[in-house]
């Protein structure tokens, strides 16, 4: 363990791996602690300090990816103030975060918060990369046109990500619920893959050399492995999954990530903090690594 430089207002990140913003960064995490549209159980907006104090009890090296944390040049921009109630005025508030990391030549990284976070954030990054291709992480399709009549919810993010980037630049994977409808989506676009070798071989040449946001709602999870989320649904995937998928996104050119919907005090033994934590080091690594 390193000795702790003084930093009152931000929690420790990785063994306080992260640099201060005001010094050259290639990944801003930037916490986005909302919860206003959940359509089952709230606190996800308790996701970003939970990763953060979770975070700490990890090692900063990565035994498979082979790297370590201390290596990459990333900042916390620590969490947003957003206004609960306010569903628009949330959005605006994590797409000017997102724009000013942009600004600085960092990738963003959000930590939700609920999958709906993930929207302004790509809506930014987006702006600037007209090539970007968007790939899901989710046990749910997100396509709903509304959900009881709203359009900004959680489970209409992928729908209203399709308005901005159209469904042939987004891959979804993981995905076990949704309606006939958002099924008839998935399979009329092609959007719909999976985590078998063959598909992530071929994910990977989709992807070729095009930048990516990647959006992973940990509900893709197991509730086995990951209870602490709002809308856990049986059938998910487990850590080496997951760690299959992460050397389809090595080498790739990073524009824009998120880690959405860990409801830390859904599980009470804090395993899903931990687990959401050790994504979001895996994640850096390879983000950063480009
Ligand atoms: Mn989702
Ligand atoms: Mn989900």
């Amino acid at each position: 363990m390193r000795p702790r430089a003084p930093r009152p207002t931000l929690p420790a990140m990785f063994d306080r791996t992260d640099r201060p913003l005001t010094e050259p960064h290639a990944i801003r995490v930037i916490g986005a602690p909302f919860d206003g549209t959940v359509s089952f159980r709230p606190g996800a907006r308790f996701g970003p300090a939970a990763i953060r104090e979770a975070s700490d009890g990890l090692e900063t090296w990565s035994p498979v990816l082979e790297r370590d944390l201390a290596r990459v040049a990333y900042a916390d921009a620590g969490d947003l103030d957003l206004p609960m109630g306010d569903v628009a005025g949330a959005l605006s508030v994590i797409r000017a975060a997102v724009e000013e990391a942009l600004e600085a030549g960092a990738a963003p990284f959000v930590l939700g918060g609920e999958h709906l976070v993930s929207l302004p954030a790509i809506e930014a990054v987006a702006a600037r990369c007209p090539e970007l291709v968007v790939v899901q992480l989710d046990a749910h399709a997100d396509l709903r046109d509304d959900y009881l009549g709203v359009r900004l919810s959680h489970a209409c993010v992928m729908r209203r990500v399709a308005d901005i980037v159209g469904f042939e630049r987004m891959r979804q994977i993981g995905i076990r619920s949704g309606t006939r409808e958002e099924y008839a989506l998935m399979r009329d676009h092609g959007t719909l893959t999976t985590f078998r070798p063959d598909d992530l071989e071929a994910l990977a040449d989709w992807i070729g050399n095009r930048p990516l946001y990647l959006t992973v709602d940990l509900d893709v999870f197991d509730p086995a492995a990951l209870p602490g989320t709002g809308t856990p649904e049986p059938g998910g995937i487990d850590w080496w999954t997951f760690q299959r998928f992460v050397q389809v996104i090595r080498g790739r050119e990073i524009a824009g990530l998120d880690v959405v919907e860990l409801a830390p005090q859904l599980d009470a033994s804090g395993c899903s903090s931990v687990l959401a934590a050790k994504c979001v080091r895996e994640l850096l690594l390879v983000a950063g690594a480009n």
